[in-house]
Formats: C-alpha cells, structure tokens, sequence
C-alpha cells in the first residue's frame, strides 16, 4: 500500500455506493459540498432546495450553528468513551430528553447507530421479553409487504421490499408478512386514507395460521415512507394493536422517518394516538448530521429485564458506539432546536398549505396518486410500459438540473422537506415539480 500517496480528489473508483447506480453514477456524479438551511450547494457552485431532508433526515435544516458548536465542544472535551459498564453525562441527559419527548408510557431508551440498528435491536428485545418471562416459544416476526426496516438480517426478513431481500438467501425463520397499506380506492386522498382498516385483520389470519402464542412482535412503520409514503387507513393501526395486545404480541413502531417531527408531533404513535410496545428511531434524532439511532421501550419491558441478579448484565446487546459523546451531544442540541423553534407545530401548521400545494398536481402528466401527511408527500406516476421506475427517474435528474431535490422510489416521488420549510419553498418544490412533470416522456 502506497501510504504516502495522496489519492487524486477526483478518483471515484474507490467508493462502493451505497443504494446507487455506481457506474451510471460515476459517468455524471452529483456531488454537494455545502449546504445550509433549505439548501444544499453542489460543486458547480449551484444551489439546490432540499426537498427531502437529505435522506429524510436533516428535519432542522442544514448546518445549525446550536448543533455545529456543541459537536465541536463535545469532541474537544470528550471524545469516546465505552459505553459497558462505563458511562458519561451526555448520553444519559440524551436518554431523558428523548424520554420526556415521547409519549407518556415510554421511559427508556437504548442507543444504537442508525436505523437499521434500531430495528435488529428492538427485534432482539422482543425476543429476549417473551423469554424473560417464560414465553420462549414466541419466536415468530411478523413484518409487512412494502415495509422498509432497514438493511440488516432481521430487517429485512421482516421488510417486505424484494430487490432488498431476493440475491441474501433465506434470511430469517418463521418470518410472516401482513398486506401492505396500499389500496387504489384511496388513490387522491388528502391526508389519512378512509378504506383498508381491515387490513389489519390479516394479524389475525395469521394468528390463526401458526398459534398467535407463537408470534413474538409485529413490526410496521406507522406510515411506510421509503416505498413511497403508503398512510396508515383510518382504524387501522387501532386495530393492529388490539389484536397484538389480545395475542400477547409486542407491537413495534418503526419510526425512523415518522420520530422527530415529521407528521407534526414527535412520533406517529402520539400522532395516531396508538401506543405500541417498542418504537425505533434514528435519522431526526441528531438531524442527521452524526449517525446516531435508539430503541425506546415502555416500562413494561424494560423491568420485565431487570429481575436477575444485581451483577449480571440484564440484555447482552450493544455497540461500540451506543451513547457515543459527540453524537449525544449532536443529539441534545438537535432536540433543543426543535423545542426552541417548535418545529413540530411548525409542520403541523405548514401542513395544510403543503397538502394543497402538492394536491395541485393532480392535473400533472402521469399522475396517478397523491398521498399526503404532515410534511410528507408522495406522487405516484403511471410506468412506462417494460420500463418500471424509469419515469420517476427521469423526474429526479431533471428536478436535480431545475435545482430541487426528490427522492424517488419505483415510481413514486417522495418529499419530506425539513421542517424549517417557508411557503415560497414549497411554491418553488411544487412549481418545479410542475414543469418536470408536464415535460416528462
Ligand atoms: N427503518 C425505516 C422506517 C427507515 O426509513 C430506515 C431508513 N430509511 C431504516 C429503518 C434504516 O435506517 P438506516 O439507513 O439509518 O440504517
């Protein structure tokens, strides 16, 4: 190895993409290299509205000087420290803070480093619950069609997403999937959809099927966002979680795109008023500016732990990094953004504006769906025969070049602005989105 060689800064052989076209990409790269608030500034020197929140995470926007200082203190204090049997102040004032952020019944959290983290530990716990309380044959894992848990083993034997599953072998045992959330009735509907409650009864279907005292958890996002933003129909989740409860199952939420803001309270369950037993968070946590995740579990579970002995650890889980200093710090003063700006009332007031403007785009060519909530937004096209998501595609490159940022997934167009988002942005989002639509092939 040549260590004293310095690599070419235009050299991107090296870089294993992730989720990306490599070589396609390595032809054209797009490449930021700053950004601030709204915007991002690509090294052409254009600027770019960000109408994703990077990869629906920066949910305060870009480069906030609260939470730039506080790495930067952070890092100059204390760098690391393990987080085994050791501790430090900063990841147990986080813990509080995202406590007293949540919902009433959940009173701690377990720190992993990204989403799909989150999801194999709050997995593990549910597991390991039953156990501890001599219910160790519930080992089953119900997930859904369509649903994103991340890149893991465990999420994505529960995930439901094919391209994610189908080249990694047979992934986990005594996995079941529930229907996906998506029912072309609800087609143009503004906010929550009114048809597919009875969805829901599938949990039951399935209960029948294996011995619902078999099944440990059922793990879904309250509103699937990376397949395209598919919204919980009204009663759905309602009746997710009495059929959980009357089987003795765990209901996980999978909030890593709906925790922190982006429905218009701090998570979706507060929002649809469902409980569930565990909820896993990351992205919005530190605005995405230092990988950070966490599980957070009511009471119940967690004591359900806490009856051995004094000395023995209670659940053998953890990483390197759980509580890290410098992102416990970035995470403190994400959270204090937030609750300085009000952001999450901030979305929930911009959201009737944001619905109307993104509804204005049902004339669009292609549209075929719309779907909306909070600050969060879907446009579903029509593919092109033999073609599948070459359209949406498209739309994302010629968006890019009219300087907006998309996200696309198939063929659906999905948005999540941060939440700082002013009404001439959303104008800009949605004018663009316009032309790029009304061009498209
Ligand atoms: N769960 C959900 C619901 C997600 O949206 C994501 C990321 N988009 C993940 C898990 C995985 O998070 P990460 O990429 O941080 O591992």
């Amino acid at each position: 190895m040549a260590l004293d060689r310095n690599p070419a800064p235009n050299d991107l052989s090296a870089f294993w993409m992730p989720f990306t076209a490599n070589r396609q990409f390595k032809q054209a790269p797009r490449m930021f290299v700053a950004a601030e608030g709204m915007h991002y500034t690509t090294d052409d020197g254009r600027q770019v509205l960000d109408g994703t929140a990077g990869l629906w995470c920066c949910n305060a926007g870009h480069r906030r000087p609260k939470i730039v200082e506080a790495i930067q203190a952070q890092a100059a204090e204390l760098d690391y420290a393990p987080a085994f049997q050791m501790g430090h102040p900063k990841a147990f004032e986080l813990a509080s803070a995202v406590r007293d952020m949540a919902p009433e019944p959940f009173e701690h959290v377990f720190f992993t480093n990204s989403g799909s983290e989150s999801v194999e530990t709050a997995l593990k716990i549910a597991l390991a619950y039953h156990r501890a309380r001599g219910e160790g044959q519930r080992t089953r894992l119900i997930g859904r069609e369509r649903g994103y848990h991340g890149v893991n083993f465990g999420g994505i034997s529960v995930g439901g997403i094919v391209n994610n599953r189908k080249v990694f072998g047979t992934l986990l045992n005594g996995v079941d999937h529930l229907p996906a959330t998506h029912l072309t009735e609800n087609a143009m509907t503004r906010g929550q959809p009114e048809h597919g409650a009875h969805l829901a009864d599938e949990l039951e279907r399935i209960c029948a099927l294996h011995g619902g005292e078999t099944i440990a958890a059922v793990i879904v996002e309250p509103m699937a966002g990376s397949t395209g933003v598919l919204l919980p129909p009204k009663g759905y989740l309602e009746r997710l979680r009495e059929i959980c409860t009357r089987h003795g199952i765990l209901l996980i939420f999978d909030e890593v795109i709906t925790g922190f803001g982006r429905l218009g309270s701090s998570f979706a369950a507060e929002h649809f008023g469902v409980m569930p037993d565990l909820i896993t968070c990351a992205k919005g946590l530190t605005n995405g500016v230092i990988p950070m995740g966490a599980v957070l579990a009511t009471g119940q579970i967690h004591d359900a732990f806490m009856t051995g002995p004094e000395h023995m650890i209670e659940l053998f889980h953890g990483y390197t990094y759980s509580g890290n200093p410098i992102a416990s710090a970035a995470g403190l003063a994400t959270l204090e953004t937030y609750r300085e700006e009000g952001l999450f009332q901030r979305a929930a007031d911009l959201a009737p504006y944001w619905e109307d403007a993104l509804h204005s785009l049902a004339d669009c060519r292609h549209v075929v769906e719309l779907r909306n909530m909070g600050l969060i937004g879907a446009i579903e096209l029509e593919p092109i025969a033999g073609a599948p998501t070459k359209r949406a595609f498209s739309a994302f490159l010629d968006a890019y070049d009219k300087g907006c940022l998309i996200r696309t997934t198939g063929d659906i167009i999905a948005l999540s602005p941060p939440l700082i988002i002013e009404k001439p942005h959303v104008d800009q989002l949605v004018g663009t989105l316009r032309d790029v639509l009304n061009a498209l092939d």
